[in-house]
C-alpha cells in the first residue's frame, strides 16, 4: 500500500458519502475506524498498533464489542491485520476510503464502459438480454461457481449480479457472474468482496482460493474478463457450445 497524499478533508468526505454507507458501517464501525484513522492516517503512519483495551477505553465502549468491530473491519478489507501479538496488540494498516477495494470495485463497475478492443458499446453489451449472451456468461465461468468454485450443473446455477441491481449494477459482463443457487441466495444484498470472505471464513474457500477470488472481483471490475462471445465460438475449433 502506497503512502498517499493524504487530503484529509476529501478522505473524510470519502468516509462519509462512500465508505461507511457502501459497507453498511454500523455507528460502532464508524467510531472503531475513525479513531484508528485519527491515530495512523493523519499522523501519517500507515501502520499503527494498539491494544483492544486502550482502543475501547478511548471509544467508551466493551472491549468485546469493539473487537468485534475491528474483526468486521478486517473481513470487509477496511483494515489490515499485520500482526497479533500475545501480549493482545494488533498492528494494522488503516486503509483510506479510496484504498478499500469493495468500495473501488463496485465503483469501477457501475461506472459504465470499459476500454476494450471491441469498443465501448461491447462493454454496454445487457448480457441478460439473449440466452446466446447468458450461456457467454456462463461459458467464462468454465462450468464452476464464481464465488464457491463448486462445479455447477445448467439446471443449478443462474447468473448473478456482483453490484446488486438495487445499487444501480448494470447487466454488463463487468457486472454478471455465473454461480450456484445458494451462492446466489446467501450473497443477497452483501458486497462480493465481502460475501468470499464469509465463504472463507466458513472454510468453503483455501486461502490461494480466496486470493483468487478477490482478483477475479478486480479483474472483472476492470473489464478483463470478457466472455466468449457466440461469432466467436462458431469459428473457433468447432467445439459444441455448452447448455
Ligand atoms: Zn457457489
Amino acid at each position: 500500500m502506497k503512502n498517499l497524499k493524504l487530503n484529509a478533508e476529501q478522505a473524510w468526505k470519502d468516509f462519509e458519502d462512500r465508505l461507511a454507507p457502501q459497507l453498511n458501517f454500523s455507528v460502532i464501525d464508524r467510531a472503531v475506524y475513525s479513531h484508528l484513522f485519527r491515530h495512523s492516517r493523519l499522523e501519517r503512519k500507515l501502520r499503527f498498533r494498539f491494544s483492544m483495551a486502550w482502543l475501547a477505553g478511548r471509544i467508551r465502549l466493551s472491549e468485546k464489542t469493539t473487537r468485534q468491530s475491528v474483526r468486521r473491519l478486517i473481513a470487509r478489507g477496511v483494515l489490515r491485520l499485520v500482526e497479533r501479538s500475545c501480549q493482545a496488540h494488533h498492528v494494522v494498516c488503516v486503509r483510506l476510503p479510496q484504498e478499500v477495494r469493495a468500495v473501488c470495485a463496485a465503483e469501477t463497475a457501475a461506472r459504465g464502459p470499459a476500454r476494450t478492443s471491441r469498443g465501448a458499446g461491447f462493454a454496454e453489451t445487457d448480457f441478460l438480454q439473449t440466452r446466446a449472451l447468458r450461456r457467454a456468461i456462463h461459458a467464462r465461468e468454465g462450468g464452476r461457481c464464481f464465488y464457491c468454485l463448486r462445479r455447477l450443473i445448467p439446471q443449478r446455477r443462474c447468473l448473478d449480479h456482483v453490484v446488486p441491481q438495487a445499487s444501480l449494477g448494470s447487466n454488463s459482463y463487468r457486472n454478471l457472474v455465473s454461480c450456484c443457487l445458494d451462492c446466489n441466495s446467501n450473497k443477497a444484498e452483501r458486497h462480493a468482496v465481502e460475501f468470499v470472505r464469509s465463504l472463507y471464513r466458513d472454510r468453503r474457500l483455501s486461502d490461494a482460493e480466496l486470493s483468487g477470488r478477490l482478483r477475479a472481483l478486480d479483474d472483472l471490475a476492470a473489464g478483463k474478463l470478457i466472455p466468449p462471445l457466440p461469432r466467436q465460438r462458431q469459428n473457433g475449433n468447432g467445439s459444441k457450445e455448452e447448455s
